[in-house]
């Protein structure tokens, strides 16, 4: 068939991420990146790729097949999902969990309107995370559902730590307890505290002449961030942050574990290793677009999740080639 045609709306980690996924993806072409900056400032990863102000979209409504939304959750997707979704097909990466249910009506009317099918909150949690919650709470009605994050970088946690006085750099890891991970891997389905599921280590660079010891305090005692968690504190040197530390790895794991009979404790696992969060995340998005284009294509039009999207209609081979080689 046709290739599917991508267009990608902010030009952040994200938005690098989906060029470098639409440039694995056989069945697909990349028509442009959209940017609120100035084209001119923008250093793309592929020298081909053409670069376009938000303006241009309008140009291009019959020229794109799917509009991946790569702005913040917190400030650009509530402006721009829904008016973007009165537009074009969309996927996004929505992540503000408390949020999705206020931002999925946001989305749904105007693209019922326009005919257009809005994919929000694609990626891995929210996106692959909550899919496999789905089929454990489904398929063990009686358990327990876990979900572990890390080791990786939280970009929220490294914001804080950058903003307590006498930090002059910083970046934040979140990891998972190994214990908690083991006993609920065990089937005997804990009761676990905030504390004992994951911990926290940061690695800080001092600015002039501050005291290594009131930041460390300053840092583990923050409300909401670290107050409730075992957190460790490094000081390193600027050259060894930007060294070890400019990745974005991340990661993690559901499990749900549930009992099946008296006798029997059944555990499911699905577990992440990402290099780069962003470009994983990205590859979602990715995928979950040619799904979008085909369900806009068989008439299912409003906001959608990854609920209601079969697994078939994220791969490009066809549910006979499925069917013969997968099933
Ligand atoms: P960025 O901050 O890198 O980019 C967000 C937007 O900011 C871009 O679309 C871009 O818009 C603008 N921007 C980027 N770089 C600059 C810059 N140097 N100066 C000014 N503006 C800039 O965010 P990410 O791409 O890392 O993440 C986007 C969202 O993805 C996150 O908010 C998060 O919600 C979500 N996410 C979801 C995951 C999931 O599993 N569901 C996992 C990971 C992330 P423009 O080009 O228009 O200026």
């Amino acid at each position: 068939g046709e290739s599917i045609r991508i267009g990608i709306a902010g030009y952040g980690n994200l938005g690098r991420g989906v060029e470098a996924a639409v440039a694995k993806n056989r069945d697909m072409q990349l028509v442009g990146v959209f940017t609120r900056r100035n084209p001119a400032e923008l250093a793309t990863l592929h020298a081909e790729t053409s670069v376009n102000t938000m303006d241009d979209l309008a140009a291009h409504e019959d020229r794109i097949d799917v509009l991946i939304l790569c702005g913040g959750s917190k400030e650009d997707l509530p402006q721009q999902g829904p008016v973007m979704a009165a537009r074009f097909n969309t996927v996004d990466s929505f992540d503000t969990h408390a949020r999705i249910p206020e931002y999925f009506e946001t989305v749904d009317a105007p693209a019922r309107a326009a005919r257009k099918t809005a994919l929000i909150s694609a990626g891995w949690d929210p996106g692959m995370f909550s899919i496999n919650r789905v089929y454990g709470e489904a398929l063990l009605p009686d358990g327990d559902t876990y979900t572990f994050w890390g080791r990786g970088l939280s970009q929220g946690h490294s914001d804080a730590i950058r903003r307590v006085p006498g930090v002059a750099a910083g970046v934040q890891y979140t990891l998972p307890s190994e214990a908690a991970i083991e006993q609920v891997r065990n089937g005997s389905r804990p009761q676990l505290e905030t504390r004992q599921k994951h911990t926290r280590e940061c690695f800080v660079v001092l600015a002039d002449g501050a005291d290594p010891a009131s930041v460390r305090e300053a840092i583990v005692t923050m409300p909401h961030y670290f107050d409730q968690y075992d957190t460790e504190v490094h000081f390193i040197t600027a050259d060894e942050l930007a060294r070890d530390h400019s990745a974005m790895p991340h990661g993690g794991m559901t499990i749900r574990s549930g009992n099946t009979s008296d006798d029997h404790a059944q555990v499911i696992e699905y577990g992440l290793t990402l290099e780069s969060n962003p470009e994983f995340t990205a590859s979602v998005l990715v995928a979950y677009a040619r799904a979008v284009h085909r369900l806009n294509q068989q008439g299912q039009f409003g906001a959608v999740t990854v609920f209601d999207v079969p697994p078939g209609l994220l791969s490009p081979k066809s549910a006979a080639q499925l069917r013969a080689e997968l099933l």
